[in-house]
């Protein structure tokens, strides 16, 4: 097993320091071996339950946080039926704990002592909590209106934080070309990120009785969420452990939406946002103009029979509201996989899944306080306001 280059094919050992080929395209990983329910490790209540399909060795015991197994919850919502995937209940707060405790363990493994990142926010506060538990040198750079509550806790870890004036994709630049040592630990370039997440997967096939979902809404930002599930689903399927793909949803905010255009003209060229094409968006997790992995993410999705949707500010501040007053407390960010799942559940002929589609809760609202106080005193003063 080792990298494999998603333009070119061209291989690379995993013990090599490479986070992208040298033709410039990302890298992925040839399918692992999927997993029967007899080869779940039960004794074991995280993630590493499923350390058997994985394509690396799991975490030392010693510097695990007991990562994974988050509640699935089953909730009505509009008429209808929603599973809620609370993995915003994670170590640092957000779903990429699943993608760094594997990655992190495998660059420690290889003997990076130094990492970087450029994140939006919960990335970075990931990758600085698993470098203190492993002892790596960790450095984050963000945009530099990323919200407090997520720049404290990166500092917090003892990461060393660098704010980036400019959009999303200027501190993605400046952290590749101005950080001359160390390795870039980036979660959208690294495929054993996506082989960490993919253990949501996993986990919703045993919460489910091992069986697949009819369908999985999710937050669309660079699309790691959308490509671990197609990865671990399909494992699975392989593996003759459930009998089809759950449809896949990504969400994106309209004002920052290059996946559903590219989807919307079929071509993965039309996945990358000029600058005047960037609007404001309370989402700003996932308000990422130039993604990288389109052409993966489109087929996924269609492989799946799913789509991906652009929501509006109202239909996100709306699933916001909705959503914390059934008492779960996630970040705007999150609330755009829930616009998008009462969109599809609202339609004129909503789609029939055979049960209930799941919604991935992603970040925690307890990192977005100050934003979220903004929202309320912006819409307070009419007295109707969204979050009132
Ligand atoms: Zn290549």
């Amino acid at each position: 097993m080792g990298y494999r280059c998603t333009r070119c094919d061209r291989s690379y050992a995993l013990d090599e320091t490479v986070w992208r080929c040298e033709c410039g395209a990302p890298l992925g990983l040839d399918p692992g071996p999927g997993l029967e329910p007899s080869g779940v490790d039960d004794g074991d209540p995280s993630l590493w339950r499923y350390r058997e399909a994985l394509v690396v060795p799991p975490l030392e015991p010693g510097l695990r946080f007991g990562e994974g197994t988050t509640p699935l919850i089953e909730r009505s919502w509009n008429g209808s039926s929603l599973l809620f995937k609370l993995d915003y209940l994670f170590p640092s707060g957000s779903y990429k704990d699943r993608g760094f405790a594997v990655m992190t363990g495998h660059l420690r493994r290889i003997g990076a002592g130094k990492v970087f990142v450029d994140s939006s926010g919960n990335a970075g506060a990931s990758l600085a909590a698993y470098s203190a538990a492993l002892g790596l040198d960790c450095t984050v750079y963000v945009p530099g209106g990323t919200p407090s509550g997520k720049t404290t806790q990166i500092e917090a870890y003892g990461a060393e934080l660098v704010r980036v004036p400019g959009p999303r994709e200027a501190t993605a630049e400046v952290a590749v070309s101005g950080a001359p040592d160390g390795f870039y630990a980036s979660h959208n370039w690294s495929p054993l990120f996506l082989e960490g997440v993919k253990s949501l997967a996993y986990e919703l096939w045993e919460q489910l009785g091992h069986r697949a979902p009819g369908a999985v809404i999710a937050p669309l930002g660079y699309g790691s969420v959308v490509l671990s599930l197609d990865r671990g689903f399909r494992e699975l399927e392989a593996a003759g452990s459930i009998s089809g793909l759950p449809r896949l949803y990504g969400c994106q905010a309209e004002a920052c939406a290059p996946f559903h255009r590219a989807y919307v003209a079929g071509d993965p060229a039309e996945g990358r946002l000029a600058p005047h094409e960037v609007g404001e968006t309370v989402a700003e997790g996932v308000a990422s103009s130039a993604p990288i992995r389109v052409p993966e993410v489109l087929e996924a999705v269609r492989r799946s029979g799913g789509g991906i949707l652009a929501v509006s500010e109202e239909e996100i501040l709306a699933a916001l509201r909705e959503v914390h007053r059934r008492g779960l407390y996630v970040e705007p960010t999150t609330a755009v996989a829930v616009a998008g799942a009462t969109r599809i559940l609202g339609g004129e002929e909503p789609p029939s899944f055979g049960g209930p589609p799941v919604v991935i809760l992603t970040g925690s609202g307890l990192k977005a306080t100050e934003k979220l106080a903004r929202l309320r005193q912006r819409v307070g003063a009419g007295g109707r306001g969204a979050l009132r």
